[in-house]
């Protein structure tokens, strides 16, 4: 078993995870979600109840989870995994990956080599509403790992958005991806094998490997082998800056210059000018780690 756990994103599946973990008596658990409650979360999670619309998810979650489960240490942060410090990642046995873009997975993949911390992902949709996926990613510099799995072409599309200096219109993009559908019972049964999946695997299972689960289909699921691809720039040693800062910016619509100090990623998903509000940033400066060698 595992006892210091972390979960990344609460959403309907993630919600599932920690209710399944905190049944199971894990010794701590530590979420991170950026996200404010939506009306439309309500319904599908098993931790929000009428009212908290607006308020923050993680201490919303927090709150239930304290309440139903006192013997499970848990602790969160309303921030992305990406932003969360060093020693979490160190600290942790393993990280239930709970989140809905390419963009979070290959950013976790990230911090899973640098920290060699294994990865449990799930995903929910895709083909039909009855379709899900669990992936196990040891974490290990040999094994594979989320973005090994994509194509080249997707895998450099994907660093560029945490790397790239300039980007014209991105403030709407990482939305058009969001488009899983699937149902409450849907997300409870591949939350249910996610955790399933940890314990078993985390036992022995130094390969990565998914099991794709489709209820529509005789066998209902099967399971993938993943290799290391040789072209992913995640396995080499890791670099002191995984994700590049942006040190200056300015504002497309009012001019103004600042300085936000904060990832490129977190810029993309959630900078707006001090000034005006607007989102049209451009990055002027940024400090840059080794990841892709292609940077200064
Ligand atoms: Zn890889
Ligand atoms: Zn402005």
């Amino acid at each position: 078993m595992f006892h210091r756990v972390m979960v990344a994103g609460v959403g309907a599946l993630g919600s599932e995870v920690v209710k399944n973990l905190g049944l199971m008596g894990c010794q701590s658990v530590f979420l991170a979600d950026a996200d404010v409650v939506e009306e439309k979360n309500i319904a599908k999670s098993v931790l929000l109840r009428e009212g908290v619309a607006g308020q923050s998810k993680i201490t919303c979650c927090l709150t239930r989870l304290r309440n139903w489960f006192p013997q499970t240490h848990w602790e969160g942060e309303a921030a992305e995994i990406a932003d969360i410090a060093p020693k979490r990642f160190q600290e942790a046995d393993i990280l239930f990956s709970c989140v809905d873009t390419d963009l979070a997975r290959a950013e976790i993949a990230a911090l899973s080599t640098k920290y060699e911390l294994p990865i449990c992902d799930a995903g929910l949709g895709g083909t039909s509403t009855r379709v899900g996926r669990v992936s196990w990613f040891p974490g290990t510099r040999s094994a594979g790992c989320f973005a090994c799995l994509l194509s080249s072409r997707r895998r450099a599309e994907l660093f560029s958005q945490w790397e790239s200096e300039v980007y014209a219109c991105w403030a709407r993009e990482s939305d058009a991806e969001n488009t899983w559908t699937s149902t409450p019972t849907m997300a409870s049964i591949v939350a249910g094998l996610q955790v399933e999946l940890a314990t078993s695997a985390i036992k022995n299972a130094d390969a990565s490997f998914s099991v794709h689960l489709d209820l529509d289909r005789a066998p209902v699921s099967r399971t993938i082998q993943h290799h290391r691809s040789m072209e992913c720039p995640l396995h080499v040693e890791a670099p002191a800056t995984l994700f590049p800062i942006c040190t200056h910016a300015e504002c497309g619509q009012c001019g103004s210059q600042f300085s936000p100090d904060r990832r490129i990623g977190w810029m993309r998903r959630w900078g707006t000018c001090p000034a005006c509000g607007s989102r049209e940033l451009i990055i002027r400066e940024s400090r840059h780690g080794q990841l892709t060698g292609t940077h200064g």
